[in-house]
């Protein structure tokens, strides 16, 4: 396998393959089919998602994946902002259909007639709805495994409020569900307010999650948006105040997709290969027994899987007959696994155990008796590990500018910007990277790196 340091994208692309996450050889380009293996952290992933989000008062729906032009053409901002990247269905069997449907690219036009239809009075609000579904975009942009697809995995949340503040009050909920799932994805990142020109389509403002890769770039694994009454006064979204008064609601988006999974491959695998958090790995706890004619290694193995099983662990016992212990060692690790038992003879005359930790050098032993709370303690320790990881990842890869000249080194950058397009664009000209905004989760103020006047820290980056 490639060096991870020497050749990040070469060592992107063999990971995938080698760890059959997805396979690409699907013949509609910019779609994949989702393995097993993959399939199962993207399923723990939304799993968390879906905790977060009825702890904070989203509720799951789905809805068709087709919409039709005129429900897409009521927002004219929006529809330019995806026309170039729309999927349209034009016929039925032989006939042409009257109405021209596209598949979602969002939800947006989807969802905001219905809105129109279920709110009716300040009684009904706020509405807080989210989905997980497939959208699509027709990328022109070289496609990529999880990074850039044309048909992607896609978290949707759609909120509708009595007025803005009360919509502020959401973004905030926003970023307290991003700080819970990123306890579990343990993503290096800061959050950025977009600059106006690159907002998305039909927002007032819009903030983005931007993850450091260890490459240096970014990439974008959430979006939360203010939509204010923008949406509202389109789909004409209304509702009756106290005093009967007709009012428009203000409105607010939060996304997030299968880019976090890429994100997740990109930030904690190493030259071994992936590297999973606890909660995201499709198997914790992997048993490799060592074959002995003079043990009932299988016997132990299994009773030491169900052990764990029964304590919550998703564990599995390599049985394969026709592979060595070393493969298996290399093959796991390969996997990203946080934990590894190995079973022998020693391990079965003295009823004890041999643990490795994925992210740890070493191995340690325990008895039998401590089986559970040691499992536990190593998967910990595991998560423990990738969270100082990445730590590491922002301290090694994110700089603080003074001059733009030094941001031409591989590195995202702070600087201070006074928020002037044509000052961002002196440093995309200069050193090649684009403005991501000014950072919200890491404020400062000071005078601006091209101009001189006052402005904000903002982050500058290559991106994905
Ligand atoms: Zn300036």
């Amino acid at each position: 396998m490639q060096a991870k340091k020497k050749d990040f994208s070469e060592w992107y692309n063999e990971i995938l393959e080698s760890a059959e996450l997805s396979d690409k050889r699907y013949p509609v380009k910019g779609m994949n089919i989702w393995l097993p293996y993959g399939l199962k952290a993207m399923n723990l992933i939304d799993a968390a998602t879906r905790r977060y989000n009825e702890e904070f008062g989203i509720d799951e729906v789905s809805f068709p994946v087709l919409i039709t032009r005129n429900q897409l053409e009521v927002e004219f901002e929006h529809l330019k902002g995806f026309e170039g990247q729309l999927y349209w269905v034009t016929r039925a069997g032989k006939d042409q259909l009257d109405v021209e449907l596209a598949l979602r690219p969002t939800s947006e036009a989807a969802i905001y007639p219905m809105f129109s239809l279920w709110i009716r009075n300040h009684a009904d609000l706020p509405k807080k709805v989210f989905q997980i579904c497939s959208v699509y975009r027709y990328e022109t942009k070289h496609t990529r495994s999880f990074l850039r697809m044309r048909e992607f995995r896609f978290y949707e949340a759609h909120t509708a409020h009595v007025n803005y503040e009360d919509a502020e009050k959401q973004i905030r909920d926003y970023m307290g569900i991003w700080k819970k799932l990123n306890e579990i994805f343990l993503i290096p990142n800061v959050i950025n307010r977009r600059p106006d020109w690159d907002k998305f389509p039909g927002a007032q403002y819009s903030l983005a999650v931007d993850s450091i890769m260890p490459d240096g770039r970014t990439l974008q694994v959430a979006t939360m948006h203010q939509y204010g009454e923008n949406f509202s006064r389109t789909y004409d979204i209304k509702y009756s105040d106290e005093n009967g008064e007709q009012r428009y609601v203000s409105q607010t988006t939060y996304g997030m997709s299968e880019r976090l999974l890429g994100g997740m491959i990109g930030i904690h695998g190493d030259d071994k290969g992936l590297i999973f958090p606890p909660e995201i790995a499709p198997i914790q706890v992997i048993i490799v027994p060592i074959p002995s004619e003079k043990a009932d290694i299988s016997g132990f193995s299994a009773r030491i899987n169900e052990r764990l099983k029964a304590a919550g662990i998703r564990s599995s016992v390599d049985t394969r007959d026709n592979y060595t212990p070393g493969w298996k060692y290399n093959y796991w690790e390969m996997k990203g696994v946080p934990v590894r038992i190995e079973v022998g003879e020693r391990e079965v005359n003295e009823g004890r155990i041999t643990v490795i930790i994925r992210s740890s050098k070493g191995r340690k032993t325990f008895t039998l008796a401590e089986l559970e709370t040691a499992i536990h303690h190593s998967i910990s320790e595991h998560g423990r590990k990738l969270f100082e990881n990445s730590e590491a990842v922002i301290r090694e890869n994110v700089k603080e500018a003074t001059t733009v000249e030094e941001m031409k080194q591989p590195f995202t950058f702070f600087a201070y910007w006074c928020g002037r397009r044509e000052c961002s664009d002196e440093i995309e000209r200069v050193a090649e990277k684009s403005c991501l905004g000014v950072s919200v989760s890491h404020p400062g103020k000071g005078k601006c790196i091209v101009c001189g006047a006052d402005g904000e820290r903002s982050m500058f980056s290559r991106t994905y």
